[in-house]
């Protein structure tokens, strides 16, 4: 190991950072930034005296030569470099060096910056401190998403880094179902995750875990502490990275033989086709309903499969869409539901931690067994499962003949709810007048604190599915919520489940309270 220059590199000697300053010089560069992390006399309360860097080299390297390509690639950047120290250094040295040369400034520093955060994060390198009254220990192996993190654990007595062993897949592959035979065919797939949040999460773990060769990762939120109930893989010091890139780092320390791809946007009509083609199978585990019926289209439009589940409070669902002209789509069961509303998101309506975990565990088996060719999850199904009362139901999903999405080359994600679905009243007496029976669809706590000014029949969104067969066909409901966008939807559904007199309060409560 020396100091000469690659994208990423270690030295086991003091940095020279003129000489690698001249080295990145770039006369097309107008910007150079470069970051020094020093060696410090303290940390945590306690006199640090000197430190040690241990690393596992050549891991270490690929993914520090990455990172470099990830920044240059991202900011635009000419030349970019980080050199770090292994071995023993002094208070003051420089354990970690970044430089970066770009055409202006800004890039120069946001490179910079990227470079020295990521490398913190994703870089496999243990620092021993030594302190003042002549203890040491090994600190910072929480943050980092580093192979061999299991081994080493936390002691801070350990002298030495353990070498890494290679993924083991004994256990599974002592199945019948899997053997060599079913390992390979796992390590030949690719799969496209979409969304790394309370669903993506376990499904990635699964998956990586199991060896699939290849994983692809969309997701182009930030992670943020509300999200680590649910999103148990994460670290608090993870907040505000970015969660494809974040979750990459994770299925990597996993299982180093996994291909990772990230994404770090939202998946749109304009990228979706493009984004999916590459891989066998699609998982959907996004929190929202545009994104499931863009990629429902996507699966109908290209034959590619997609496994969806949803979550809603304590219960969720999952369907496979084959693509295939004869099995259902999500619009033949939600054939006017393209507009959120129809269940809320997590952030609205609340959710326990394992709820998505318990679902994102049964969609990374739905993938395993569809990879493997197990028998699995039928199209033409839905699978609900009910975590209050812990019962789950399998329901036919029909393919309707009249389901937009079937058809050639329609635009379906245009379809949009028919006005006669709503209807509007100035108060909830003048609809009972009219011969309607009125049903709250939302949810107790709701109904609790605001109370519905009339008769009325408690049906909530998430009850919703399972408790249709008892209404009457003939019956003319009126569904009501807060906004009339629950409603709405909720009449979708069950006008699709031949409840055709029903309909919903345009505008809901709030329209009522507000004049004219
Ligand atoms: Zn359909």
């Amino acid at each position: 190991m020396n100091s000469t220059l690659g994208a990423f590199s270690f030295s086991d000697g003091p940095l020279d950072t003129a000489a690698l300053q001249r080295q990145l010089r770039d006369d097309s560069c107008g910007g150079f930034a470069a970051f020094e992390g020093w060696v410090r006399n303290h940390n945590e309360g306690h006199a640090v005296t000197r430190l040690e860097y241990e690393a596992f080299v050549e891991l270490a390297e690929k993914e520090g030569a990455r990172i470099v390509a990830e920044a240059c690639e991202r900011y635009g950047v000419a030349r970019a470099a980080c050199v770090h120290r292994v071995g023993s250094l002094g208070l003051g040295d420089i354990a970690v060096w970044v430089g970066v040369s770009a055409a202006h400034r800004d890039e120069a520093f946001r490179a910079c910056r990227f470079i020295i955060d990521e490398v913190k994060h994703r870089v496999p390198i243990w620092k021993k401190e030594h302190y003042v009254n002549g203890d040491s220990g090994w600190v910072n192996c929480e943050r980092c998403a580093m192979p061999g993190e299991h081994e080493h654990g936390h002691s801070h007595d350990h002298q030495h880094a353990p070498a890494m062993p290679a993924p083991d897949y004994s256990r599974q592959m002592a199945l019948r179902e899997v053997g060599p035979g079913g390992q390979a065919r796992l390590r030949g797939a690719s799969v496209l995750v979409v969304g790394a949040g309370g669903l993506g999460v376990p499904v990635l773990q699964y998956l990586a875990g199991a060896g699939v060769g290849r994983l692809g990762i969309v997701d182009g939120d930030r992670l943020e502490a509300s999200n680590l109930h649910r999103q148990t893989w994460y670290a608090l010091a993870d907040c505000g990275r970015e969660k494809a890139l974040l979750a990459a780092a994770r299925v990597r320390a996993l299982n180093p033989e996994v291909r990772t791809e990230t994404h770090t946007l939202r998946l749109d009509a304009g990228n979706a086709e493009r984004l999916v083609a590459g891989y066998d199978l699609v998982l959907d585990c996004s929190d929202n309903f545009s994104t499931k019926f863009l990629l429902n289209d996507v699966a109908l439009r290209t034959g590619k499969p997609v496994l969806f589940a949803s979550v809603y409070q304590y219960e969720g669902q999952l369907q496979l869409v084959t693509g295939d002209d004869a099995s259902a789509c999500l619009r033949c069961v939600w054939p006017q539901a393209t507009r959120d509303g129809l269940v809320g998101n997590c952030a609205e309506a609340g959710v326990l931690g394992p709820v998505p975990g318990v679902f994102g565990s049964l969609q990374a088996l739905e993938a395993l067994k569809y990879l493997l060719g197990l028998p699995g999850l039928a199209a033409n199904e839905m699978l609900i499962f009910d975590l209050v009362t812990l019962s789950a139901q399998r329901l036919r999903a029909r393919r309707a003949a009249d389901c937009a999405a079937h058809g050639a080359c329609n635009n379906a994600a245009t379809a949009s709810a028919p006005e006669s679905l709503e209807i509007h009243f100035a108060s909830l007496a003048e609809a009972i007048a009219a011969g309607h029976t009125l049903i709250d669809v939302r949810d107790t706590r709701e109904r609790d604190a605001e109370p519905m000014p009339a008769p009325s029949l408690h049906l909530p969104m998430s009850k919703l599915l399972t408790a249709a067969p008892t209404l009457e066909p003939e019956v003319r409901y009126l569904l009501v919520c807060a906004s009339g966008r629950r409603s709405g939807a909720a009449a979708d559904l069950l006008r699709s489940q031949g409840l055709g007199a029903c309909r919903s309060l345009r505008g809901g409560l709030n329209g009522l309270k507000a004049p004219a």
